[in-house]
């Protein structure tokens, strides 16, 4: 299943011009079977696993290549650490300041947000760039509790 997935991203990349090399492949496919959140480095790692041969700058090159094209997005998690995810299932992220937990949520999660910023100030936001930093629920028992 996740193979058919790799498949469609690659003859998307192509039909968009590029030329899909195996080590961009890989790339693909590591995020294909990640399933969540991966940084530059980590996916690196898991190609690198099969393809000690594939450089960093290729991977940075291949995802920059996916964002380009629309297939992948990219969001900050925290200090400046960027992850990659599959843009077809788009969604926003709540970071946890306590445990670090990663929170997905809908992608219109900061619809009414972004309507009000828009009539206010003209400005229009992209939320999905950047998590919203708080407290997950669980912590937030913990510490009615203790
Ligand atoms: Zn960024
Ligand atoms: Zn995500
Ligand atoms: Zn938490």
């Amino acid at each position: 299943m996740s193979s058919t997935r790799t498949e469609a991203l690659v003859g998307t990349l192509r039909q968009h011009g590029w030329r899909v090399t195996s080590a961009r492949r890989a790339v693909i496919a590591a995020l294909v079977e990640a399933e969540g959140h991966m940084t530059a480095d980590q996916l690196a790692e898991k190609v690198q696993s099969n393809q000690p041969d594939v450089h960093l700058s290729t991977v940075y090159r291949t995802l920059e290549a996916l964002e380009q094209v629309g297939l992948v997005d990219h969001t900050h998690l925290g200090h400046g650490r960027a992850v990659y995810h599959l843009a077809d299932d788009p969604h926003q992220h709540l970071v946890c300041d306590g445990c670090g937990a990663v929170i997905e949520v809908p992608d219109d999660t900061f619809t009414s947000l972004a309507d009000t910023l828009r009539r206010s100030h003209g400005f229009t936001i992209r939320p999905s760039h950047f998590a919203v930093l708080g407290r997950c629920a669980a912590c937030n028992q913990g510490q009615a509790s203790g």
